[in-house]
């Protein structure tokens, strides 16, 4: 997985189980930035495993998510991890900071819709695939419970009953999540 996420990986690990084994990119000793430049979460994907299996001669599958916002005109999409920053609110990556920049940017707004999406690439063979995971839900007023990273403590997926994704164990978010639902869906192309 084009990744050096050690969240990521556990989070994929666990998802695909024991059948598999992952590696990352230390584990491939690649430590090189790959660029990130496409305009859509798919191109971004491609770009990364096109990288890593050009150079390393490996087959390989990389994400790209970002969250869409409906009042916002479904931003911060590909910006999502650099959301704060672009908007004056702290470093880029800081999820406290891409936080406070969503819910300023949503106060007095009573339209709260909001989904991730999750692009997987995967080139295998030479060949290249797309699979793709959503999860709908809301963006919450305040931050809510301590699990998961990122958006977590604000976004509310619809199937949990009002629950924010940082108030769910890790199995439990896996089997709805943007990444979980496209990772099943490459997990099930794999497998066939
Ligand atoms: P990436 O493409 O996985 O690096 O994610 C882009 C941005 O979306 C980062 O700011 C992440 O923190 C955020 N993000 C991705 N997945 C999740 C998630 O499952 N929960 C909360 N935030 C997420």
């Amino acid at each position: 997985m084009a990744t050096n996420n050690a969240h990521k990986l556990e989070e994929i690990r666990q998802i695909l189980g024991e059948a598999y084994t992952v590696k990352g990119l230390a584990d491939i000793g690649c430590h090189e930035d790959i660029p990130e430049t496409a305009d859509t979460l798919e191109g971004n994907a491609l770009q990364k495993a096109r990288y890593v299996s050009e150079r390393y001669g490996v087959d390989c599958f990389a994400d790209d998510t970002g969250l869409e916002v409906s009042a916002l005109g479904g931003a911060p999409g590909i910006y999502t991890a650099r959301f704060g920053a672009m908007n004056g609110y702290g470093e880029s990556h800081d999820a406290k900071a891409n936080i406070r920049c969503l819910l300023d940017q949503l106060e007095g707004k009573s339209d709260r819709r909001a989904r991730f999406r999750t692009a997987i690439a995967l080139i295998q063979g030479g060949k290249e695939y797309l699979f793709e995971g959503i999860v709908e839900g809301t963006i919450l007023e305040e931050e809510r419970g301590d699990e998961g990273f990122g958006y977590d403590p604000v976004f509310a997926p619809v199937e949990a009953g009002g629950k924010a994704f940082a108030e769910m164990s890790a199995e439990a978010k896996n089997e709805i999540s943007h990444r979980g639902r496209a990772t099943q869906k490459l997990v099930a192309f794999l497998r066939h």
